[in-house]
């Protein structure tokens, strides 16, 4: 995928809207594992995804679907293992965007993320249950 920044903000619609295009859509669930899973076996220099990805029309909302979310298997032509060569604050710089446009699915967030999350609400729960009782403790009581 050869495709400048300007051109990778171009606006993308969410998961819903893009994938009823994809030409992968009426593969069979058993099809798809085998087409779109590919590190069981040897690799092929032509992979069976190739004939779908190749022609996809929403191929560039696939791939940075895949991206922002950290989707297992071929996404819009790339595998996991070459979606990882990709640096983090490329990723990054794509799931602001994702949050931003209205495209990001926070079920979707990885595990880690997800442990940072509960983190901070458990910090913030914290910072107000100390909040009321310093406030209790200095406003006078109703006795
Ligand atoms: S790019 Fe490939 S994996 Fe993505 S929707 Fe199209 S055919 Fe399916």
């Amino acid at each position: 995928m050869t495709t400048t920044l300007e051109q990778q903000d171009a606006k993308q619609r969410t998961r819903l809207d893009w994938q009823r295009e994809a030409a992968c859509g009426n593969i069979n669930a058993h099809a798809a594992d085998q087409i779109f899973f590919v590190s069981r076996g040897r690799p092929s220099k032509t992979p069976a995804y190739r004939k779908f990805c190749d022609a996809c029309p929403v191929k560039q909302e696939c791939f940075f679907h895949a991206i922002v979310h950290h989707e297992k298997g071929v996404w819009g032509g790339a595998t996991s293992d070459e979606r990882a060569l990709i640096p983090e604050d490329f990723v990054e710089y794509h799931q602001d965007r994702a949050r931003r446009e209205g495209w990001f699915e926070e079920g979707k967030m990885s595990k880690e993320r997800q442990l940072t999350a509960v983190a901070q609400k458990r910090a913030l729960d914290s910072i107000v249950e100390n909040l009321d009782s310093f406030l209790a403790s200095i406003l006078p009581s109703d006795e």
